[in-house]
């Protein structure tokens, strides 16, 4: 029989243990601050909608991006896909490890995984944008260890918007960090995600969630989907035959094999942020020039800032401001 014991930790233990296990960023949020503040409150997805007993404190770890495949310019490049697929899978293993170690500390755990939507929620339609079952964009603000930016984007001070987040629920009684109350994103006086953006879905402190999807995800399911229609409802079975060997093939094929291209895609609003100490060292020679900025989305920014500089600021601002904090760049 286990022994029901439970070691006294500090939240020092916690986060020198999680970095230990190779994360580069960690913090603690309170997990009854989440519950009290959902980001979409018609729509609250809150820890203890997940856990009953286990939620008292949202664990978020980050680990950062590789330079090398953010300093590559095009956004659909494979190996862009793969090491960040491979990054999610070092995250996925830094949670893990954890959850066991907190577990043999006496504190049940559990890991929200960064890319897994709830099935129950799907309604057919695969074009659908599926929020995930907890924002770990929006923990990360509530554990300290950023704010979000133009598009919603979390940006930390260390590596800006090149981090992916995974999250651990335990009721381990540590103390939580705090949130940070100033915005680091420089709005839309930079706007260099929005001029950067392949799909143009940026918009004016939040973005057009499904479209950014067939970016994001570029063989994901819809994707999938429609592949297979295409087939289904070709009448010619040579041309049948030449689809499914086609390229759009292979990469889904490819795809589904690893998760690059699926859980892994554009993140080129990330890469080109100037938020973060990385930014100037590591990546500013290579990413300075944006090649898909036009003259149109220049004035779109020009206006964004106009109208925030006359104080006027979007309903999408002004519900997430929690999380997006103060605005500092103009005033
Ligand atoms: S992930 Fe790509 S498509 Fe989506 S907002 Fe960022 S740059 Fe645009
Ligand atoms: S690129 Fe500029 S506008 Fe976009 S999130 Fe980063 S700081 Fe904000």
């Amino acid at each position: 029989m286990v022994a029901v014991f439970k070691e006294p930790l500090s939240a020092d233990d916690v986060k020198n243990k999680v970095r230990e296990l190779g994360a580069n960023l960690v913090g603690i949020a309170d997990g009854q601050i989440m519950n009290d503040n959902p980001p979409d409150p018609a729509d609250p997805r809150r820890p203890s909608d997940i856990s009953d007993y286990d939620a008292g404190r949202v664990i978020v770890i980050a680990k950062r991006l590789n330079t090398g495949t953010t300093r590559i310019n095009r956004w659909d490049e494979r190996h862009k896909y793969y090491n960040d697929e491979l990054t999610t899978t070092t995250l996925e293993e830094i949670a893990l490890e954890t959850v066991f170690w907190l577990e043999d500390k006496g504190y049940p755990a559990l890991i929200v995984p960064p890319s897994h939507v709830d099935p129950w929620r799907y309604q057919g339609n695969p074009d659908e944008h599926m929020k995930p079952l907890l924002s770990l964009d929006h923990a990360a603000v509530e554990a300290g260890l950023g704010t979000l930016g133009l598009n919603r984007q979390l940006l930390t001070p260390e590596y800006g918007p090149r981090v992916m987040l995974a999250g651990v629920l335990s009721s381990v009684d540590v103390a939580a960090d705090a949130r940070r109350e100033d915005a680091l994103c420089l709005g839309p006086e930079c706007g260099r995600c929005l001029s950067a953006c392949p799909g143009d879905v940026i918009q004016h402190w939040d973005r057009d969630w499904s479209a950014c999807d067939r970016y994001r995800s570029p063989h994901g399911f819809p994707q999938l989907t429609e592949f297979i229609e295409g087939i289904i409802g070709e009448p010619d079975n040579m041309k049948k035959q030449e689809m499914l060997r086609s390229e759009d093939g292979f990469n889904i094929w490819q795809s589904i094999l690893r998760g690059s291209g699926v859980v892994t895609g554009c993140r080129r609003c990330q890469d080109v942020c100037p938020v973060g100490d990385d930014y100037e060292t590591m990546l500013k020679d290579a990413l300075d020039e944006i090649p898909e900025a036009t003259d149109e989305k220049t004035l779109r920014l020009a206006d964004m800032l106009k109208s925030e500089q006359g104080g006027d600021l979007p309903n999408a601002y002004t519900q997430h401001d929690r999380w997006i904090g103060k605005l500092g760049y103009h005033g």
